[in-house]
């Protein structure tokens, strides 16, 4: 999409809900939901549901639930369903009054089980786990009746009521669906609908000792809801027959199911599974450590919801599955940043420079730019002195053809002060360069020389007496491997961990207009990146920084790597 499109081009889930708009269907309504599972942290591809099925309502003046499908006791927790939804709020959505759980439906969802029963369409099964399964067939086999399939209604709704009463052991019996053990889609050989569990709930307690299945409740919630388009990834398309099965059966209000491609990206794992794997291990520091692809993982690395809205308008919806580039996501920050951001100066690894020639003792004020993208940001003074740091590798004493930096007898612009020149390299006993005798040129002020002469580099900085010293940590990818689930037998993505995945610099040196920075402030830290100030290890005074993102483009380098494989 260009900014010149009037239009954009609807994707497939659009082009469904505008031909649904159109035939009258649900007297023309959008209602979508938003169903997370409250067992872990929102990440990545969840935004990508989030701003598909909140984006569809907004576009068509409709509405969005939120609905946690919490039927898993087990594994749920009020954590998470805290955190899911200060992270639906920072995307920028809100579910107004609809905020909903599966859970407040058990007792409904109970009935239609017993309905579904008195149709003789349900029935308890006595078969354990693995005989359930053994039963059920192959992909290419069809399965064998339960000998319990043909018990009466109301042998089945006595064990039913009893399994609810807390009688039998965990995992003793089912509820299953009597559908047809021959059908060639496995989901609908007489599905389970509800399992006994006597576990405790984070909502109902210890209320319920049976729990009804995800196939069992969904589609059900969905229609309690009143929900028209109900929007899922591709994984369920072999389980939208069985959604309309019991919507169907039980004669109720029938939203329809679609299904849509889940996001993949570059270097990342995603599955909750193996995100809860990755913290309860240790090899982050906790879900929002800011290399991990959850929401908050990213918040507090610097990502703005409008760059996580922008790349999920930018990658689209569609129907088969592909990995998107990282790069994608990394370039959408950028760009939102480079809008948003002040600039500042920070040096991560200082090297003293020394001017000869400035008056000890003084100091004085130089006007910088705030944000040159952004004209009402104004401007800032940012003090220069004799003694200043630059950066340890922006400094060469012998120095290739193409380093045009500084080096011995060389001049060079630091931003919005001087010229510089470097008259004399200072080395301590083991030969390594500690400090830089340079000399400026007053009449350069603000970086520019009366008499038309150039240099070929302009060089941040900061004056050491007024910068303060604090912690930056810099990120690399988390896994080191493109496709991290790629692994050779018996390993599994863990073996692609990148050992230098942080790396922490325990004592830059920022300029001082930085000690103010709030918790989660953003800058562009002028040839260095964009930066945040981290939410967690902040002290008032003494901020730390996180790298959200580097400045380089790689745009450049994604077309040439795509241009690459498209060849191969
Ligand atoms: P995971 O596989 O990571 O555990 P899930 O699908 O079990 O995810 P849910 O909490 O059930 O997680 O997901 C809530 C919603 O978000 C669902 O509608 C699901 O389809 C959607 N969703 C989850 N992961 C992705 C993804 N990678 N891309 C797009 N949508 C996703
Ligand atoms: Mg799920």
């Amino acid at each position: 999409m260009t900014d010149t499109d009037s239009k954009p081009s609807l994707n497939f889930v659009q082009q469904m809900v505008e031909a649904d708009r159109e035939s009258g269907k649900h007297d023309g309504r959008v209602h979508t939901r938003f169903p997370p599972e409250p067992n872990g942290y929102l990440h990545i591809g969840h935004a990508k549901s989030i701003c598909l099925n909140f984006g569809l309502a907004q576009q068509y003046d409709g509405l969005c639930n939120l609905r946690f499908d919490d039927t898993n006791p087990v594994k749920e927790e009020e954590e998470f369903v805290q955190s899911i939804m200060e992270d639906v709020r920072w995307l920028g959505f809100d579910w107004g009054d609809r905020l909903y759980y599966a859970s407040d439906y058990f007792p409904q969802l109970y009935d239609w089980a017993v309905e579904l029963i008195k149709k003789g369409l349900a029935y308890v099964c006595d078969l354990s786990s693995e005989e359930t399964r053994e039963y059920r067939g192959t992909l290419t086999a069809p399965g064998r009746n339960s000998p319990y399939r043909d018990r009466s209604v109301e042998e089945n709704l006595d064990l039913f009521a009893r399994m609810k009463a807390g009688e039998f052991a965990d995992g003793s019996r089912t509820l299953r669906a009597k559908i047809d053990m021959a059908s060639p889609n496995v989901n609908l050989r007489d599905p389970v609908m509800y399992r006994i569990l006597k576990a405790t709930h984070h909502r109902t307690g210890d209320q319920w000792a049976i729990y009804p299945m995800y196939d069992f409740t969904h589609g059900q919630s969905d229609s309690l809801e009143q929900i028209t388009h109900s929007i899922c990834t591709l994984e369920f398309e072999n389980h939208r027959p069985l959604y309309d099965w019991f919507l169907d059966a039980l004669e109720i209000y029938h939203p329809q199911q679609i299904e849509f491609a889940r996001l993949n990206l570059t270097y990342t794992v995603m599955s909750k599974r193996k995100l809860h794997q990755l913290v309860s291990e240790g090899h982050v520091s906790g879900w929002n450590d800011p290399r991990m692809p959850t929401l908050c993982g990213l918040r507090r690395r610097g990502f703005t919801p409008e760059a996580i809205r922008s790349f999920c308008e930018r990658i689209g919806v569609a129907k088969f599955n592909s990995t998107i580039d990282v790069v994608v996501l990394e370039n959408s920050v950028r760009e939102d940043l480079n809008r948003q951001a002040a600039r500042a100066m920070a040096v991560l690894r200082p090297l003293r420079v020394v001017i000869e020639n400035y008056p000890e003792g003084e100091s004085e004020l130089l006007e910088a730019v705030n944000n040159p993208e952004d004209p009402d940001a104004g401007t800032r003074q940012i003090p220069f002195s004799k003694v200043l740091y630059i950066e340890r590798d922006d400094f060469m004493e012998d120095p290739p053809k193409k380093f045009f930096r500084l080096a011995p007898g060389r001049e060079v612009r630091l931003r919005y002060a001087f010229f510089i020149k470097c008259v004399d390299v200072v080395k301590d006993d083991t030969g390594e360069v500690v400090e830089l005798r340079c000399t400026y040129d007053p009449e350069t002020r603000g970086g520019s020389a009366p008499d038309g002469r150039k240099v070929k580099a302009t060089l941040h900085w900061v004056s050491a007496e007024h910068a303060f010293t604090t912690e930056v940590r810099l990120y690399d990818h988390l896994f080191r491997q493109e496709s991290p689930e790629d692994v050779p037998e018996g390993q599994d993505y863990r073996v692609n961990l990148n050992p230098s995945s942080l790396e922490t610099i325990p004592q830059a040196q920022l300029e001082p207009s930085l000690a103010t920075a709030e918790p989660g402030a953003r800058y562009q830290f002028e040839r260095l990146g964009y930066f945040c100030a981290d939410s967690e290890d902040s002290l008032p005074g003494r901020p730390v920084f996180n790298r959200t993102v580097t400045l380089r483009d790689q745009w450049a380098k994604l077309a040439k790597r795509q241009n690459h494989r498209k060849k191969a």
